[in-house]
């Protein structure tokens, strides 16, 4: 009886590991086409000042429009992406997209840094500050403009490779934001030696901060820290009137977050600014 009954279990892992094998593989193959076949489509969420209050810059985030199934949001294909190493070819066509659009922004006189996330994967390519230069000097936007944010806890384990990447693209005159901070362990051991320009704090931060004193204490002093280190902090996340009034007093420099937008098409962008 438990032989049989163990045999059984086996053969439902066996089959349950392989249904989500082909899935898995199945979404790389719909993937690879969507990037092909321009099925990929940028959302941007607008970056606002808190002293103006007006619009400063853009964040592109990615989507997969699918013909049958609608749009998918990141967390449904980054880590496919990732795994399989199609983020390159996705971030390529993200860059390129999110720089074009900078460019008719530019052209139509409004002066927007645009954001663009960028996963480790694509920072280690080798010619990876190459491409980004390749793509500025075609789509003729200018690199001052442009931002890319990576992920602190995947930088840092990276570091050493990372350093002089991140030197280079700012050598060119990229600005160079840390995504999602707060959420690495060794972040203040590094923080100093990164080369960047921008700290996002993270959204998990400014969520409990209304709350609690100790969450309000930690947003505080993150602000502080970058300030005293003297690099522009972004919160992310802002839902509320109270969490940017709050983030207001404490001199942060800019906000991102449903209150003030969420991520809208192209056409809406024209509307929000
Ligand atoms: P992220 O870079 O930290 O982007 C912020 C995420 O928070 C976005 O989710 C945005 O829609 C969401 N968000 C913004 N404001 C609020 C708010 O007030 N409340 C709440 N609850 N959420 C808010 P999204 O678009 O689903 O993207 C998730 C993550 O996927 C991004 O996190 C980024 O790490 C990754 N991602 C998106 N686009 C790209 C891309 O083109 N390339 C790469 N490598 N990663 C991307
Ligand atoms: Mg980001
Ligand atoms: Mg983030
Ligand atoms: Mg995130």
């Amino acid at each position: 009886q438990a032989k049989r009954k163990g045999k059984s279990c086996y053969q439902w892992f066996q089959e349950r590991f392989e249904q989500q094998m082909l899935a898995r593989l199945y979404m790389e193959k719909g993937l690879r086409e969507a990037i092909a076949n321009n099925h990929l489509v940028l959302h941007y969420q607008p970056i606002v000042d808190l002293v103006t209050g007006t619009a400063v810059g853009l964040e592109a985030l990615v989507r997969w429009q699918h013909p049958e199934r609608g749009l998918a949001f990141p967390d449904q294909f980054m880590s496919v992406a990732e795994e399989s190493g199609l983020i390159v070819d996705m971030g390529q066509w993200v860059l390129r997209a999110a720089c074009q659009f900078g460019k008719e922004l530019l052209d139509n006189g409004k002066e927007l840094n645009l954001a663009v996330n960028v996963s480790v994967k694509e920072l280690l390519q080798a010619d990876f500050v190459d491409q980004v230069a390749l793509v500025l000097s075609e789509t003729a936007f200018p690199s001052r403009y442009l931002e890319l944010e990576i992920v602190e806890t995947l930088l840092i384990e990276n570091f050493s490779v990372a350093i002089p990447k991140l030197r280079a693209l700012r050598s060119i005159g990229v600005q160079i934001s840390l995504d999602d901070f707060g959420t690495g362990y060794s972040s203040l051991h590094y923080l100093t030696e990164l080369p960047i320009d921008i700290i996002k704090i993270d959204r998990s931060f400014l969520a409990g901060a209304m709350e609690s004193n100790k969450q309000a204490a930690i947003v505080e002093t993150m602000v502080a820290l970058a300030h005293r280190l003297q690099l522009t902090v972004v919160a992310e996340g802002v839902e509320t009137e109270e969490q940017r009034q709050f983030l207001k007093q404490l001199c942060c420099d800019k906000v991102q977050g449903y209150l003030i937008s969420k991520p809208v098409d192209q056409a809406k962008v024209y509307e929000l600014i």
